[in-house]
């Protein structure tokens, strides 16, 4: 943690007065005041900018200091020209080198490429790394803060998926410490405070059962791309609404929170929901369930996870108990969403594994993205080439992004592009 006082030139002047004059002396709301310094990596996406709610909301207790994005120059300058930051990062570098970048604040430093990333997330004046690049891409980030001992505030569930048992122990090693952001995690997360590790039966993860959930077979083969890009209750970036909506996003989280909270995969369940209120549910070995409920909401788990240990009022929504309000559970229909079966596959198997199911899907739901692909070949397209590849139970860094590279091959190899 930094002090605000020491480093910020809003407040320097006034710290420098308040010492020479006793009155002031006295006064922690100034003087001692903490700030936490965030490097937002993917500021331009869904999660990158709901953060930056979150820090407009926090009073100056929480500032971005490095802001990233992939190829959104535009609004990069602006998040940039409104919030200063020391330094914003523009990971494709054909983008960096057609923006215009004469009107950004003196005190922000323009960087390119992935190295630009590997670079502030280690800088010392970063307390908090937030992870929230879509994909694969947002595995270097990830690791690079875990690398530098960071606290990480974890958007990018492919991070775990293609990494897990590798990005873990680096954790470990390094004493860095993995905050969920994903909804379903963040609720475990604060969930399983309610009692010991060995007292935990089972964790179980709620769905909203996308905008599918009751869709018959046949009809999931004729979903248009705009279907699938409508999610009944959350607004959410183009590849994670897609993934809801053929359950391989709750696929991956089941992987997610194999790694995360160090869980047999026996120990994993999930259930539809299809109101998004309760976002999952930690059982113990009395039976007792406790749950964590607020609205669809992510500034909700951003804020959780930025501010931790701590709880600070915020600007997510709160549930409104004066009025009527229906929570339903149902299972999984496994025929019509196979996608389940391989996230658990998957979380038993570990070693090249995930890399293998997270390449197959992100070239699988691009292509559909582009019209080469029907909806409902998604998942199976995926579980081919995941039963097709030769299996490493213990993997190196670089033969996991071999093995996402083959699998990503080998899906365009099947669609014929
Ligand atoms: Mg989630």
């Amino acid at each position: 943690m930094h002090v605000a006082a020491a480093d910020s030139p809003k407040w320097s002047h006034d710290g420098l007065r308040a010492r020479r004059q006793e009155p002031y002396r006295n006064r922690p709301d100034r003087m001692t005041r903490h700030v936490t310094h965030i490097a937002v990596l993917g500021s331009t996406g869904s999660i990158g900018r709901s953060t930056l709610e979150v820090i407009d909301a926090s009073q100056g207790a929480l500032k971005a200091v490095a802001l990233s994005a992939q190829k959104n120059t535009a609004l990069l300058k602006a998040q940039a020209c409104a919030l200063r930051p020391r330094w914003i990062v523009v990971a494709d570098p054909d983008s960096a080198a057609r923006e215009d970048w004469a009107d950004l604040p003196k005190e922000t430093q323009v960087l390119v490429g992935a190295e630009g990333i590997t670079r502030v997330v280690a800088d010392a004046g970063v307390d908090v790394v937030l992870s929230a690049i879509v994909g694969r891409a947002g595995l270097e980030g990830t690791w690079a803060a875990l690398e530098a001992g960071k606290k990480v505030a974890l958007a990018n569930k492919e991070s775990l998926v293609v990494g897990g048992p590798l990005v873990t122990r680096l954790a470990r090693e390094r004493q860095a410490v993995i905050l969920p952001v994903d909804s379903e995690h963040s609720a475990v997360f604060q969930v399983l405070h309610a009692g010991r590790r060995e007292e935990v039966q089972r964790v179980v993860l709620t769905a909203s059962g996308g905008p599918f959930r009751t869709l018959s077979k046949q009809r999931l083969a004729e979903v248009t791309v705009d279907e699938a890009l409508a999610h009944p209750t959350w607004d959410m970036g183009r590849k994670i609404t897609i993934d809801s909506a053929t359950l391989i996003n709750k696929a991956l989280e089941i992987i997610e929170a194999r790694w995360l909270f160090d869980l047999r995969p026996d120990q994993i369940g999930t259930v539809i929901h299809p109101q998004s209120i309760v976002h999952s549910l930690v059982e113990f070995i009395d039976g007792s369930v406790v749950a964590q409920l607020s609205p669809p909401d992510m500034k909700l788990p951003i804020q959780y996870a930025l501010n931790w240990p701590e709880r600070k009022a915020g600007v997510a929504a709160r549930l409104d108990w004066t009025r009527a309000m229906r929570l339903e559970f149902e299972p999984p229909d496994l025929d019509r969403f196979p996608a389940l079966h391989l996230g658990l596959e998957v979380a038993r198997a570990g070693g090249t594994a995930g890399a293998v199911l997270n390449g197959a899907n992100e070239t699988a739901v691009a292509a559909f993205l582009d019209g080469r692909l029907r909806f409902d070949q998604i998942v199976p397209v995926c579980q081919q080439v995941l039963h097709s590849h030769r299996f490493d139970p213990n993997p190196t860094l670089n033969q996991l992004l071999e093995s996402d590279l083959w699998a990503r091959q080998e899906v365009l190899r099947w669609i014929g592009a």
